[in-house]
């Protein structure tokens, strides 16, 4: 009775299983995507009209809207006049991180100026507190278009890859996530003004401290048991290289890529010589170290964070200050800009490849992550890099420097369906990356403002 019982429950259980399974064959949704022009960043060729035919998560066909048929049932997308563009790569961010500037006084009292007080509030605050308000950022990135990001740490010891899934299996909203765990850091960099009995247990919440070449294999051995997808490594002056060259012979034995903050001229040559995977922010670069990192194929990730008037903006909006350090908010707003157009020229001409990120991770006011994120990019161009470029080092070279240039990036059969659309043409007016109004991410429709009428 049991066996007879048993084999109907089989009989019954396989035909549904089959039933399912054409269900699935049948309803792979179909999905034409139609916009005035189609701008690949790589060459700046422009297809007009153009056509994007989707199939599930995939492009499958990209031409001429003459030369691709309409499918039954395909579901029609039309952008009119817009231009479409591959979803947008942000290399460098922190979605669970979100400092709010301190007030003069606060920062007087730290060793260490605006960035301490917050930072420890994260490492400090609730980790369900912090994944949820990761949550949204996440998707406040997504709505501005961009649809990837690698996320460079300061997430707690799981918050990003935790992100990354649920984003994932779509509980909640959110561009696809290379999540690198845990930043590697050597001891006594970063952090500050620690009670010293408990910053041990403190610090261990955001950072694996590196002490030798045995602890740097040990700590990349630690995030690969997270499964994270990429590893970060601060490099600053107590950083050697053996101990820099053990974490990334033992990332790359676990097939990832490693990524290096480097600001002085001393750690960008650890990174360099211990074989670092790209250099993040790099800003005291020397032509000889340029040229270093492009015989190695090095990448330079730019992180024009604070680029022109962030200072000066954002603590007019969040901080009590005297008029003096106000001032001098301005002044370094401008210096720091003239320094910057410099590296992006000098960058430029080294022939180095070059992506880049928004670094983001303050809280602006009045916009949300994906706004103030994306207000990033077109400053290269201010910094004396051309549109196409820019779009470049966004779409195209961010896919490589991830290692995912074979799913995403451009617009071509076999990649993702990540795609954004603009109302302007972003090769002769960059800002229009401020304005993206069309989001589509894995085939699926994030947001259409071009809808409405
Ligand atoms: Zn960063």
């Amino acid at each position: 009775m049991r066996v007879r019982r048993y084999g109907l429950f089989l009989a019954v259980l396989f035909a549904a299983l089959v039933s399912t399974a054409q269900l699935g064959a049948q309803s792979v949704p179909v999905t034409l995507v139609k916009a005035g022009r189609l701008l690949d960043p790589r060459t700046g060729n422009v297809l007009a009209p153009a056509t994007v035919l989707i199939e599930g998560d995939k492009i499958k066909q990209v031409g001429l809207s003459s030369q691709i048929g309409v499918p039954a049932g395909a579901k029609i997308i039309d952008l009119g006049s817009a231009t479409l563009l591959p979803g947008l790569i942000d290399s460098h961010t922190h979605l669970l991180l979100n400092i709010v500037m301190p007030a003069e006084a606060e920062r007087a009292r730290h060793l260490n100026g605006s960035f301490v007080p917050a930072q420890l509030l994260a490492i400090a605050e609730s980790p369900s507190k912090r994944v949820l308000m990761g949550a949204q950022l996440a998707r406040e990135d997504l709505e501005s278009g961009i649809t990837t990001v690698r996320n460079l740490g300061h997430s707690g010891i799981d918050g990003d890859t935790e992100l990354r899934d649920a984003i994932n299996i779509g509980r909640v909203p959110g561009p696809r996530i290379l999540a690198a765990g845990r930043k590697l850091i050597a001891q006594g960099s970063y952090l500050q003004n620690l009670n010293p009995a408990l910053s041990d247990a403190i610090l261990r919440q955001e950072f694996l401290l590196l002490d030798g070449p045995d602890s740097a294999r040990q700590a990349v051995r630690q995030n690969v048991f997270h499964n994270v997808d990429v590893i970060k490594v601060t490099a600053e002056e107590s950083l050697t290289v053996p101990e820099l060259a053990a974490a990334i012979e033992e990332a790359h034995r676990n097939h990832l890529k490693v990524a290096v903050h480097a600001v002085s001229k001393n750690s960008i040559q650890t990174a360099i010589d211990a074989g670092a995977d790209s250099i993040e922010h790099g800003n005291e670069v020397t032509d000889q170290q340029l040229k270093q990192m492009r015989d190695k194929g090095i990448f330079f990730d730019f992180t024009p964070t604070i680029y022109g008037d962030f200072w000066t903006r954002m603590t007019e909006a969040t901080v009590v200050m005297s008029p003096a350090l106000r001032d001098r908010w301005a002044k370094l707003d401008v210096s720091d800009t003239q320094t910057y157009d410099s590296l992006v020229q000098h960058v430029l001409k080294s022939g180095v490849k070059f992506a880049a990120g928004s670094d983001m991770g303050w809280y602006f006011p009045g916009k949300t992550l994906g706004q103030t994120s994306v207000s990033r990019f077109p400053v290269l161009h201010q910094a004396g890099m051309t549109s196409l470029d820019v779009l470049r080092a966004i779409t195209r070279n961010a896919a490589e420097m991830l290692g995912w240039q074979d799913r995403i990036g451009t617009i071509e059969a076999g990649k993702f369906a990540d795609l954004v659309a603009v109302t302007g043409d972003p090769a002769t007016d960059i800002t229009e990356l401020e304005r993206v109004r069309f989001v589509m991410k894995n085939g699926e429709v994030v947001k259409n403002d071009f809808a409405a009428h």
